[in-house]
């Protein structure tokens, strides 16, 4: 729903359901219009600004003399724009969580995630819920950063990472075992020869 609307009802909820509801209480009264609430302030008194049934165009709520016929005769006067709380599309089966928290991890937060940062605080939660999941502190990626040599980004380059090291150990293991096997031919066939002299010379 674009914010206009939302801000002009008031709720998330589709104005087609407020109608409905108003249209049954109101069966076969006029109409009670109710003054709506524009997302601006008055540019003369910070009042806000209102649209009010039966007067076309834009008029203070605290003096009615204030009165735009237009949004844009409003908008040429640069009103304050009011405050709005960050909106969020309810999925169905969500519900909202409140947790405090210092208000300066909040502006860090919204700073690094600005919109995303309600979907990403649910994507966190659901890696918190999941007993298998793993969340490494800056100092531990840190220090794995400097054993591997590269600096992390995130959970798939630490597992690209950690692929390439397990193959170069795989390589390391089997020249390993090839040199082994080489060195113990060499070996016998040092020994072969001794103990073949020694018959010899035993023989002889
Ligand atoms: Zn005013």
């Amino acid at each position: 729903m674009p914010d206009q609307m939302t801000s002009v009802f008031g709720s998330d909820q589709a104005p087609h359901d407020l109608f409905a509801r108003s249209r049954a209480e109101h069966a076969g009264a006029v109409a009670n219009l109710q003054p709506l609430k524009s997302d601006y302030l008055c540019p003369h008194c910070e009042h806000p600004v209102m649209i009010f049934p039966g007067r076309p165009g834009f008029t203070c709520q605290g003096n009615s003399s204030h009165h735009w016929e237009d949004m844009e005769e409003l908008k040429r006067l640069n009103p304050k724009q009011v405050a709005v709380a960050q909106r969020t599309v309810k999925q169905a089966g969500h519900v909202d969580v409140t947790v405090q928290i210092p208000g300066a991890l909040v502006e860090q937060l919204n700073a690094r995630y600005g919109k995303k940062l309600g979907a990403t605080l649910a994507a966190v939660l659901r890696n918190l819920a999941d007993e298998e999941s793993l969340m490494v502190p800056s100092s531990d990626k840190a220090q794995i950063g400097i054993w591997l040599g590269a600096k992390i980004a995130n959970s798939g380059e630490l597992k690209g990472l950690v692929f390439n090291l397990m193959q170069m150990k795989n390589q390391v293991q089997a020249e390993l075992t090839a040199v082994r096997t080489a060195v113990q031919e060499l070996d016998d066939k040092g020994k072969n020869y001794v103990e073949r002299r020694l018959k010899e010379m035993l023989r002889g």
